[in-house]
């Protein structure tokens, strides 16, 4: 399984957003991550579509670009022409998520599907073929700078199970409170179900 780091833009000076994003771009990081808040999902507010279309002029790398906003499919459209190579959604935002899904990818563009923390994985058994990624938020979405949630790696084990039997190229990305040390053991939990 591919393995790399997809650093937030929340994290960068936005003073002087060219250089962080020409860092990302000298990094091995594989994508860069972009929250997008609205005030109502989340607590906090980031950015838009504008910014991004900036950054796509300069990113040299894939935009995963992490909704958490009500009503997403509104956005898909505009988010998709500013340069979202990848749409995640939440789970908890989504009335109809197979239909949210479906329309990201006939934009021509990757699908994940987005779990908070008290989120089962169990919930994806029927949408888990259709995507192209899971995001396991390992804080509660809103802030950058939270504690890891420890209840993570079990998801993580569970996650893995279920994609290996339904969906192999399926990628599992986490989010929130990650160091060397967690991302380490997130990597140990998924080995360590497949054995079983
Ligand atoms: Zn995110």
């Amino acid at each position: 399984m591919k393995k790399f780091v997809a650093p937030s833009l929340l994290s960068a000076n936005f003073a002087c957003l060219e250089k962080d994003i020409e860092m990302i771009n000298q990094s091995q990081a594989g994508w860069f991550h972009i929250d997008v808040m609205d005030g109502v999902f989340v607590p906090n507010i980031s950015f838009g579509p504008p910014v991004i279309k900036f950054i796509k002029k300069l990113a040299k790398k894939p935009l995963d670009v992490h909704l958490m906003i009500v009503e997403p499919d509104r956005y898909f459209q505009v988010f998709s022409e500013v340069g979202a190579d990848i749409i995640t959604v939440h789970y908890e935002a989504c009335t109809h998520l197979h239909r949210s899904v479906a329309a990201i990818k006939n934009l021509g563009i990757q699908a994940g599907v987005v779990l908070n923390p008290h989120t089962s994985v169990s919930l994806l058994e029927n949408i888990i073929k259709d995507v192209d990624l899971v995001l396991l938020m390992s804080v509660n979405p809103g802030y950058g700078g939270q504690k890891f949630i420890e209840n993570t790696y079990r998801k993580i084990s569970q996650l893995k199970e279920m994609i290996e039997l339904h969906n192999p190229d399926c990628l599992i990305e986490i989010d929130g409170g990650i160091d060397t040390e967690n991302a380490k053991r997130s990597e140990e939990s998924q080995k360590l179900r497949a054995k079983v």
